[in-house]
């Protein structure tokens, strides 16, 4: 019999990020969690694959896995879906191992609600300047969308009192560093009965 895994969820706004820590910890040696792969109704960006970046889906298909129950939390976000399968983490979760969601704030709260065990971590960046400079050299996207993430961004910001951790992306590997502590402290727990 495992003890049941931990969920960690990984959130913060658009171009904090995420992503980029996301996948250093996913090639680091410390990592001991499953990754939860995202089903979106964005179109791929050059060279994300369809079943690891994530699971690339039509707008009625999207929409017909929310009918069926199979999401643990989506959102609409810049005109697209984007949400959690529910199976795979139930599985990886049964197994006892942990599982990392890397997701947006609304679905993160709709997390919170369904798994208050969850250890929820808000990465921030060091200012809202920086997060523009960083949306604009990516340069994926359009003016008026990196305008919109923008004021998304600063509405999200004040949501960071609703999570358990703050930490700040100033350096890849050191926000890594802080969300692998993060995760070591909290399997040193002592349960609560
Ligand atoms: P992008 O289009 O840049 O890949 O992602 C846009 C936003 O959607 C990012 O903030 C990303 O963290 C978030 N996101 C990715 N997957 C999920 C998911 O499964 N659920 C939610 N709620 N947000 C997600």
């Amino acid at each position: 019999m495992h003890e049941r895994g931990m969920l960690i969820v990984l959130s913060g706004p658009s171009g904090v990020g995420k992503g980029t820590v996301r996948q250093a910890m996913l090639q680091d040696d410390f990592r001991d969690f499953q990754y939860s792969v995202s089903m979106t109704t964005r179109k791929p960006r050059p060279g994300e694959k369809d079943g690891i970046d994530y699971y690339f889906r039509t707008k009625e298909q999207f929409e017909q896995e929310i009918a069926d129950g199979q999401m643990l939390e989506y959102a609409k976000y810049v005109d697209n879906y984007y949400g959690t399968p529910l199976k795979y983490v139930n599985q990886t979760l049964d197994a006892g191992r942990d599982v990392l969601l890397e997701i947006e704030v609304k679905g993160a709260m709709q997390v919170r609600a369904k798994c208050p065990d969850g250890v929820f971590i808000f990465l921030t960046p060091p200012d809202l300047v920086a997060l523009k400079h960083r949306l604009v050299g990516r340069g994926t996207d359009d003016i008026a969308t990196i305008n919109k993430r923008i004021q998304q961004a600063a509405q999200e910001i004040k949501m960071m009192e609703n999570y358990d951790y703050a930490v700040v992306n100033d350096e890849v590997p050191l926000a890594v560093k802080r969300i692998e502590r993060i995760i070591e402290s909290e399997h040193l727990r002592v349960p609560r009965v």
